[in-house]
């Protein structure tokens, strides 16, 4: 089926730039895209998750910060996000012994946000939606694409698929993108994966008395060696606890009082916090989930397809840059596109040339962190530095 018997919404004469994933990349990318004037067709395996009762994600909450707020600046998104934010001017440091030390982010008045992913992705959804010249498609998934003429095809719920051409395809899928398989068949593709053997996996902190448990304007940071757990802060005044442990670890706890004796050796101070009968529950109520790293090289398939976000470089997350680097490989792209008139054929290998040395250098720097943390196990001061200086 050619896209145009597909069309939902009425087009311009402008040229169909499919945006492949709805998630937080996806559809940032999709009101960079819109603005510009494209048909902006998104398509996301997921059913919308602006009316689903439970969204899955990789983390509830993520801290955005400079890189990442520009790029929402650009369509007109910043202030919205960030006042769904809540500040995070400092680390706060928990000693074993309970000390709590906050480390600056920068100067005075210089702080991250930590935002709640689900909202974030609702509210760049809507963004999208609201240009008459871009459409949403959800529960359409793609299975793959033809690099000879383009066609995608996707599969609906129910088993039904569909073939929909478009000028450019934007792969924003995410770490394990279908996009992206079709350049593993190409000559003098680079690519790379790498799980590391930490897993991560999260508890809620609830409020005290309708507060806060904990200060609310820091990243809390419980560093331990080999594994660590953070906190951030959400909206409805619970903190997100995030364990980051070896699965060998994780696997060696398997009931909720040694659960609560793990905690109590290295996390005394939250196990009041979080609630002893909470802790027991929760801490098995979903397996650790794996972290992966992927670098890759050329982003970009012809003048007919491109990569970004996770899909062209998923990191892992002791940095907390990833979605911030997603965010702006779509303000690069945009801007390539003002230099180089939207000529596809000229902006795609000059997106690869510009933005592949950034990313890799993003996600090198996030895995030195972490190798870099199991290599000096017991130099506690270097640890200390490491978290802190670089979450
Ligand atoms: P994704 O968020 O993975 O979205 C991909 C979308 O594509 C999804 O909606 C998916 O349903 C859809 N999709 C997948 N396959 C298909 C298909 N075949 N067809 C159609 N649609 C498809 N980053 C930060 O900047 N700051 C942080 O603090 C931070 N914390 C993190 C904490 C953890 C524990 C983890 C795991 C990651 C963290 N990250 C953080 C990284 C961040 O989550 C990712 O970089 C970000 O989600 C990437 O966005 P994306 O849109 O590229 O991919």
């Amino acid at each position: 089926m050619d896209y145009s018997t597909n069309k939902r919404k009425s087009t311009n004469n402008k040229k169909v730039v499919a945006v492949v994933g709805g998630g937080l990349v996806g559809a940032l990318n999709a009101c960079f895209f819109a603005k510009r004037g494209f048909q902006v067709e998104v398509f996301e395996s997921r059913e919308d998750i602006r009316r689903a009762k439970i969204v899955k994600g990789r983390s509830i909450n993520l801290a955005l910060s400079h890189r990442g707020r520009q790029a929402l600046k650009h369509v007109g998104m910043e202030d919205t996000i960030v006042s769904n934010g809540i500040p995070m001017h400092s680390r706060m440091i928990h000693s074993l012994n309970g000390t709590q030390s906050p480390i600056p982010y920068g100067k005075k008045g210089q702080y991250i946000l930590s935002v709640d992913r689900a909202n974030l992705n609702k509210e760049l959804l809507s963004a999208a939606e609201m240009y008459p010249n871009a459409n949403l498609n959800f529960a359409h998934k793609l299975l793959d694409w033809n690099t000879e003429t383009g066609a995608m095809t996707f599969v609906r719920v129910d088993g039904a698929k569909e073939e929909i051409q478009a000028d450019l395809i934007v792969g924003c899928d995410g770490a394990f993108s279908a996009v992206r398989k079709q350049f593993l068949r190409q000559s003098r593709f680079n690519y790379s994966q790498t799980y590391i053997p930490h897993g991560y996996l999260e508890l809620t902190m609830p409020p005290v008395n309708g507060e806060f448990a904990m200060k609310p304007n820091h990243l809390h940071i419980w560093p331990r060696n080999t594994f660590m757990m953070i906190a951030l802060p959400n909206l409805d005044k619970t903190f997100t606890c995030t364990l980051f442990m070896p699965f060998d670890k994780f696997e060696k706890i398997t009931t909720g009082n040694q659960v609560i004796d793990f905690f109590q050796e290295y996390f005394p101070d939250a196990i009041q916090l979080i609630g002893v009968d909470a802790l027991k529950r929760d801490y098995f109520r979903l397996p650790a989930q794996a972290m992966v790293s992927v670098k890759c090289s050329p982003y970009h398939l012809g003048d007919k397809c491109v990569l970004m976000g996770d899909a062209a470089h998923a990191v892992v997350p002791f940095y907390g840059q990833g979605m911030n680097a997603g965010f702006e490989d779509c303000l690069v792209f945009n801007e390539i596109m003002d230099q180089l008139n939207e000529d596809f054929s000229a902006v795609l290998p000059e997106y690869t040339r510009i933005r592949v040395p950034d990313d890799h250098a993003i996600a090198d720097l996030a895995m030195y962190n972490y190798v870099e943390m199991r290599a000096h196990v017991n130099s506690k001061w270097f640890l200390f530095q490491k978290y802190v200086v670089n979450f």
